[in-house]
């Protein structure tokens, strides 16, 4: 049995990342899109994936392959929309109650717009204290501009500026990075800074 490649990624997706999803009504209709392909929208099972440039022609073949979400799958063959989740929370950036999690969907979009025409940078730097929200640093193409822009912003909220150490947090991977800073007296304590790079590429089959 053949796999089917997931959506391609983005940052601002809610659906489950490792399977292929199928997009809502009016955009499915055995595979043909008529959402432009890279732009985010709304799936099946009532997620956010990125449309593929190749939709997958399932006329093709009898066998469905492996890889597709069941969810969407079950909406598609059936016809039964997927529950809506409960509007659970309010958006961070324009406060309309979301099912999305932390951005509803029409901010989820935008924000996928502007990192698409930004070419689709792959690191994310975030401050991340644990306790309080989490502040997006921004999406960098290097580990290097990511790792200058957490330093830049940590260094604006103390009087004194720290070294920094950055430590892989997944050792012999480079995917993600934490930061501890060096103290006067040459301790070392977290800055709750994390670079992290989104896996997967932006080539969809
Ligand atoms: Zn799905
Ligand atoms: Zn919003």
């Amino acid at each position: 049995m053949t796999t089917i490649t997931p959506n391609p990624p983005s940052p601002y997706a809610t659906a489950d990342p490792n399977l292929r999803h199928t997009l809502a009504p009016p955009n499915n209709l055995l595979g043909r899109f008529r959402t432009p392909a890279s732009t985010l929208a709304l799936t099946d099972c009532r997620a956010l994936a990125v449309v593929p440039n190749q939709p997958y022609n399932f006329s093709a073949s009898p066998v469905l392959p492996d890889g597709l979400c069941t969810t969407c799958i079950a909406t598609w063959i059936y016809d039964e929309p997927a529950p809506a989740a409960p509007l659970a929370q309010p958006c961070e950036r324009c406060d309309a109650l979301t099912q999305h999690g932390t951005l509803c969907a029409v901010c989820r979009i935008d924000a996928h717009d502007r990192w698409t025409a930004d070419g689709c940078p792959s690191w994310e730097a975030t401050y991340e204290p644990g306790n309080i929200s989490t502040f997006h640093l921004g999406w960098h193409h290097t580990p290097h501009t990511a790792r200058a822009a957490a330093r830049a912003w940590f260094w604006e909220q103390h009087t004194d500026t720290h070294t920094l150490l950055w430590y892989p947090v997944e050792p012999g991977t480079d995917n993600w990075y934490e930061a501890n800073r060096i103290n006067h007296d040459g301790t070392e304590s977290p800055a709750n800074l994390i670079i992290r790079r989104l896996r997967g590429t932006q080539t969809a089959a």
